[in-house]
């Protein structure tokens, strides 16, 4: 009778054991079945097509064949992925590609997804980044819908460089830089210190600033790059850049404000770009009355930012306070049909500083182009920016960096391009966004 209950005991656990074993495998199927169909050793099982905005085809499932133009294969690597790349469209819509659904697996057949991009302003945005590593992107702040994503350096997938993995000039070449990479924001990061400004300080339209070139900031000094002038406005400030005037604000403000307001502007937060996740940016909270916490106002320090995030502020300032989240997939349908095979939704959105306080940044960032960076190369696009030099030590010329977007209802872009050791921004930088802004805004 004893060894009957221990039978019956044993019995009892192990289908308890099969249940849950059940229970876990038909969670995980509905969780990851869509990655299990799409992986298959080392290729992903991707039927589908994928074609920009145009009806380019950038990549062929079928027959595994990329783009048919080098130079739209170049400019679209990092989107379109290759075997190296650990995400990449191929990887994240591997599901939608093949058609994967939990009940009836891919019997109904693979979809082929039409993203947002534009190939040939890819293409535009490569060669003016002129073999530069960096970063062009460029989106539309009311849909979300990315119309151009560069990360450089790139390869030809159908002809991979033979010292890819030796070759300095490839160094992070598998990663795309404008989800995956943070860089020291530069001055970029004075948008956030303004706004903190704006919110915080009551007398801001009061505040005179003199820059002789460099300013003493606790037992540190803080510098420009010459003496800005004398009884600066805020604006004026901002339009050339001071770092002094920008440290003063920074200590007045106080490193909780300044890493709440970064956050305001989500830029700590990782978004998801169509399963694509981006790195979070990061701020220390330097020491009180230090001039580390004065650079830290300037976007130096430990100060770090990502190019997606940044772009989506850029477009939260545009958009007066609703940040939309940039997306890359257009349509989806069965292929070889126009018929969709998935519904797509509103874009996200989140909500940054109020509308008042974005509505004083945009008049700011117009008037840095206006009265610093210069119109003429912008034609009769009313473009609002903000550039970055931004120091990266150990000998290396600063990264440039340029974001803003157009103030225009018919031309709802915003921009971000950065050039690594790309030295000035608004000129380096600042002259990429105006070539590929003229031609998205043409088109
Ligand atoms: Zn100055």
């Amino acid at each position: 009778m004893k060894r009957l209950r221990g039978r019956t005991a044993i019995t009892l656990l192990l289908t308890a054991a099969l249940a849950a074993g059940l229970v876990l495998f038909c969670v995980r199927l509905v969780a990851h079945g869509g990655e299990w169909v799409g992986f298959f050793g080392t290729t992903y099982y991707d039927a589908g097509a994928l074609y920009d905005a145009n009806g380019v085809l950038l990549y062929d499932g079928e027959t595994g064949s990329y783009a048919e133009d080098q130079a739209t294969r170049m400019a679209t690597l990092h989107l379109v992925g290759d075997r190296n790349f650990g995400t990449s469209l191929r990887s994240v819509l591997s599901s939608r590609l093949s058609g994967y659904n939990p009940i009836t697996g891919t019997t109904l057949g693979s979809h082929d997804v039409m993203l947002t991009i534009d190939s040939a302003l890819n293409r535009t945005a490569l060669e003016a980044l002129g073999g530069s590593r960096g970063v062009v992107a460029v989106y539309n702040y009311v849909t979300g819908d990315v119309k151009c994503l560069v990360s450089s350096p790139t390869y030809d997938p159908n002809d991979p460089p033979a010292d890819v993995n030796e070759n300095p000039a490839y160094e992070g070449v598998y990663l795309n830089r404008f989800f995956s990479g943070t860089y020291p924001p530069g001055s970029t990061f004075k948008l956030v210190t303004t706004a903190a400004a704006i919110e915080k300080k009551g007398d801001l339209d009061n505040f005179r600033f003199t820059c002789t070139g460099s300013t003493q900031i606790g037992d540190g000094v803080v510098t420009c790059p010459y003496a800005h002038g004398a009884d600066m406005t805020i604006d004026q400030c901002l339009a050339c850049s001071c770092n002094g005037a920008y440290a003063v604000l920074a200590l007045e403000l106080g490193a909780n404000e300044l890493d709440k307001y970064m956050k305001e502007a989500g830029l700590q937060d990782s978004l998801t770009v169509d399963g694509l996740h981006t790195a979070r940016g990061s701020f220390d909270k330097a020491e009180a009355g230090s001039v580390w916490l004065g650079w830290s106002g300037v976007g130096q320090y430990n100060d770090l930012v990502n190019p997606c995030t940044l772009l989506t502020f850029m477009g939260g300032i545009a958009n007066r306070g609703v940040a939309v989240t940039p997306e890359l997939v257009g349509r989806e349908a069965i292929s070889g049909t126009q018929i969709p095979a998935a519904l797509s939704g509103g874009p996200d959105t989140f909500n940054i500083y109020s509308s008042s306080t974005c509505d004083r940044l945009k008049a700011m960032m117009r008037n840095n182009v206006v009265s610093s960076y210069g119109q003429e190369q912008f034609g009769d696009l009313p473009v609002c920016a903000k550039s970055g030099t931004a120091e990266v030590g150990g000998g290396q010329q600063p990264h440039a960096w340029f974001a803003g977007f157009v103030d225009d209802p018919n031309h709802p872009l915003a921009f971000v391009v950065l050039v690594e050791n790309g030295g000035w921004g608004s000129q380096t930088a600042g002259g990429v966004a105006a070539k590929v802004l003229a031609q998205a805004a043409a088109g």
